[in-house]
């Protein structure tokens, strides 16, 4: 029987939550149609929430959180994958209340699988992770209406995973970004990534109030909610598109219909644990064949043991870009 490691956090009591490398079998890995060798995962704020036994991600302890994993298949009941095929595994309840990957070994069904695209690797495709696909699911559907010639596109909450990876790719796609941070620090890092102009948080929220604002952006992606998303669109140009996908900063928001009503502008949600799988596979094969960006500048790498202290880290927001996490 094969031994292996996994993150696991346990419920102490009521309230109290510890973390630790567990040495697990396979037999402990829940029913499953493909057995995956883990080679990296990577790190989300709903993993640190998950993994920290904050409310909202997972029900039931003991748990190994990990919404992304990629690695080589062991074994598969289903005749789509076979053994040593490199995979993608994301999104629906990995890593949620179902075991995830921060394992060396998960078992999933195979319609949580999608085929590693050619152009990417075990490695490049955690580097992009949630976050990044994320990005490019909002990127996916913000281009389908806007293109480079309409003018700028704001990125909200930008040094973060997502807004990192929409900045890049954005930036590739030839569209000029407006990157709206809260790290005076990180200019230079926005820049580097794409960036045309950064903006700050307190600089982009004033005179927000207005029920309508200068119209200065072709589209957004919002990843922070509350405020910074009611202001993108209202200042978001006539038949312009916003997409919201995070509440980093809030779940509200405050805003009226007049931005809809008289400058026809688009909102649209992204939820990346339920978007439909033939749309999936086709941005993972978006982001593999042209708009994957250099990630040096984006991507820091931990193991198992290093995890916590970043996950930590994540949740008091003091995290740029995204940490891959080697898991095999
Ligand atoms: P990160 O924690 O990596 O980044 C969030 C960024 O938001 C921060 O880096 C910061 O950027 C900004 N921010 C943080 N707190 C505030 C605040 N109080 N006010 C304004 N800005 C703030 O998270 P991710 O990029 O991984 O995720 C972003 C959001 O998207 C999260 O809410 C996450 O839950 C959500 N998400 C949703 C998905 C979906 O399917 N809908 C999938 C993945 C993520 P800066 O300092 O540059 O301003």
């Amino acid at each position: 029987m094969t031994n292996f490691r996994a993150f696991v956090t346990e419920k102490i009591g009521d309230k109290e939550y510890t973390q630790s490398i567990a040495t697990k079998t396979i037999n402990d890995l829940p029913e499953g149609d493909v057995l995956v060798k883990v080679a990296y995962s990577s790190l989300n704020y709903k993993d640190a929430l998950s993994a920290l036994g904050k409310p909202g991600v997972t029900k039931n302890y003991p748990h190994t959180p990990g919404i992304d994993a990629s690695g080589v298949v062991v074994s598969s009941k289903d005749d789509n994958f076979k053994e040593g095929d490199e995979v993608i595994v994301t999104s629906y309840d990995l890593g949620m209340n179902t075991w995830g990957g921060y394992s060396e070994y998960i078992q999933v069904p195979a319609g949580w699988v999608v085929p590693m695209p050619k152009g990417l690797t075990v490695k490049t495709a955690m580097e992009v992770g949630t976050a990044g696909l994320t990005a490019a699911m909002s990127i996916y559907k913000l281009t389908n209406q806007v293109k480079p010639e309409d003018g700028d596109i704001l990125v909200t909450g930008a040094t973060g995973g997502v807004g990192s990876y929409a900045v890049a790719m954005l930036s590739k796609m030839g569209y000029s970004v407006v990157a709206v941070s809260g790290k005076e620090e990180k200019i230079p890092y926005l820049k580097g990534i794409g960036a045309s102009n950064v903006v700050s948080r307190d600089q982009f929220l004033e005179g927000n109030q207005r029920p309508l604002l200068k119209p200065l952006y072709a589209g957004a992606i919002d990843t922070v909610g509350g405020d910074y998303l009611a202001t993108a669109i209202k200042a978001t140009l006539p038949l312009g598109v916003v997409t919201c996908c995070g509440n980093a900063a809030s779940f509200d928001l405050p805003l009226n219909v007049f931005p809809f009503i008289l400058r026809g502008v688009s909102l649209i949600g992204i939820d990346s644990q339920n978007f439909p799988y033939e749309e999936r596979v086709k941005v993972w094969n978006n982001i593999a064949t042209s708009w994957l960006p250099e990630t040096g500048d984006i991507t820091e790498e931990v193991t198992l043991d290093g995890l916590l202290e970043k996950i930590n880290q994540i949740i008091r927001g003091g995290i740029s870009g995204r940490v891959l996490v080697k898991v095999g």
